[in-house]
């Protein structure tokens, strides 16, 4: 298989299978050859293994969590010990497994064991220090679940049920769910985060012009502030094929003109359409279309939603009636006989023609094809090191990532022009940045010492931003959680 990859700009079948290479996982090193010529005017091809994408991170398959419920000598545990606690333990567990089904459409199956009786921390709550407690609560209560008998390694995902004893709300960070309170759509929201997913924001304005931030306001998404634990059980479909749960061959990207189906994202039937309909806006960010069959609020017509290619950017929830409701999310659908109207700033317009008593919707789409073609492929990035889902590091920390800009090539370097690193604690504005790099070629590759200095054990930032040599950019966030507390206790 060859490596190179010229970007198609004639053929609209091989550029669909550019971007569905662009969302499937590039063939691991060693099964590809290289070859082919560069279209920067006949060099050598660069060499090295492809770059995978940060952003796809499949969670399927049987998955394990482990539950730790704990207490402190100050502060009881967040469920009595009785049966009837031991109850709500289980209820949440269920209605999480149930969640995580339905939304993934049964392709991943969670598996939730809990500590049971409570756990003790030999610890007072006001033991803990603000900036370190999250870190260090998780710690102790790692090491308590394995004094007493519990693998706590071999699971996948942990959750924290604890008395709040750090200072923000319910957490999710890398593989792990800080739980004060016991909220099961709240715990659906932080293993989302687990999943790397940010929030699912709602844009209270112009789908396309000035508005505001909503932060958690789209209704309709886990990651978002739905009441309703029906809207727990549907992500977006960017989200679902981040995590595996779509196959890219289910999502359809439009580059030309034409009348096209979709159908339920709830319940998708392929013979009626693609799960979810994807316009590429500009070089950075995608219009994601989808019918929520379920939802009474979009029941008519499409929802659409706005998402960059950087991971913990929010989604936004774009609101295509202005003015009719007090609560303008309510009506964020584009109704029957509506058109999203965005030919003037990115060619693109979408009118609702579905016929009432379809089981799926009927969209109008115009694109400006030369314009889509014409699209930058933003560099892909990929972080080695450390692993996505080994938890906190501590010491000595090699931070490696990689690049490639696949307007050129897939592989680390190819097309890029700079790499830039910044290790960063998001908690403070502006966030202290700890350590920062630039590199040229690769490798990239920062070596920062944890433990040196005062660095506090917390909640951190990779941030990397990757250039393309064609003007390109990218940018993602990779969190990191510093912990050279763990390595202290007995
Ligand atoms: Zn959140």
């Amino acid at each position: 298989m060859p490596v190179f990859r010229p970007r198609p700009r004639a053929s609209a079948p091989l550029r669909l299978a550019t971007l569905a290479a662009l969302l499937a996982f590039v063939a691991p090193a060693g099964t590809s050859c290289s070859g082919g010529s560069s279209s920067r005017g006949g060099g050598a091809p660069p060499v090295g293994v492809p770059v995978d994408d940060v952003l796809l991170y499949p969670f399927v398959g049987s998955k394990s969590v482990l539950m730790i419920v704990v207490s402190f000598q100050d502060g009881p545990a967040l469920f009595p010990t009785t049966a009837e606690g031991e109850n709500k333990v289980r209820a949440i567990r269920d209605d999480v497994v149930d969640a995580y089904d339905k939304d993934s459409y049964g392709t991943l199956s969670l598996d939730i064991d809990y500590t049971w009786p409570p756990l003790l921390i030999d610890k007072k709550m006001s033991d803990y220090s603000p900036t370190s407690a999250l870190v260090h609560v998780r710690a102790d209560a790692i090491a308590a679940a394995k004094k007493a008998g519990y693998d706590v390694d071999s699971y996948d995902r942990e959750v924290l049920f604890s008395p709040k004893v750090w200072p923000s709300g319910a957490r999710g960070w890398i593989r792990t769910a800080w739980m004060p309170h016991t909220l099961r759509w709240v715990l659906v929201h932080e293993l989302g985060h687990t999943l790397s997913r940010g929030h699912a924001d709602f844009w209270d304005g112009i789908p396309n012009g000035a508005g505001t931030r909503v932060e958690y306001g789209d209704i309709f998404d886990p990651m978002g502030s739905g009441q309703l634990w029906s809207r727990r059980l549907v992500s977006n479909p960017w989200f679902k094929l981040r995590a595996g749960w779509l196959d890219p061959s289910d999502i359809l990207t439009v580059e030309q003109t034409g009348r096209y189906t979709l159908t339920s994202l709830e319940n998708p039937d392929p013979t009626e359409g693609p799960t979810a309909i994807r316009i590429r806006r500009d070089g950075m960010s995608d219009y994601w279309l989808m019918y929520r069959s379920t939802e009474p609020l979009a029941a008519d017509g499409p929802i659409i939603v706005r998402a960059t290619t950087n991971p913990y950017d929010p989604t936004y929830l774009l609101d295509m009636t202005r003015g009719q409701v007090a609560n303008e999310v309510e009506d964020a659908a584009l109704g029957r006989g509506q058109t999203f109207d965005d030919a003037a700033t990115n060619g693109i317009t979408v009118t609702n023609v579905s016929q009432p008593g379809d089981p799926f919707l009927t969209l109008d789409i115009t694109v400006d094809a030369a314009r889509q073609l014409a699209l930058d492929l933003p560099p892909r990035i990929d972080v080695l090191s450390p692993p996505r889902d080994a938890g906190p590091v501590s010491g000595v920390v090699d931070f490696e990532v990689a690049s490639s800009d696949l307007d050129v090539d897939d592989t680390n370097g190819a097309g890029i022009q700079k790499v830039t690193m910044n290790l960063f604690l998001p908690s403070q504005d502006p966030p202290p940045v700890l350590a920062s790099q630039e590199f040229l070629a690769p490798p990239y590759k920062m070596s920062f010492d944890t433990a040196a200095g005062t660095t506090p054990d917390n909640f951190y930032y990779l941030e990397v931003i990757s250039e393309g040599a064609d003007g390109g950019q990218n940018q993602v966030w990779f969190r990191v959680i510093i912990d050279n507390y763990t390595g202290t206790l007995p």
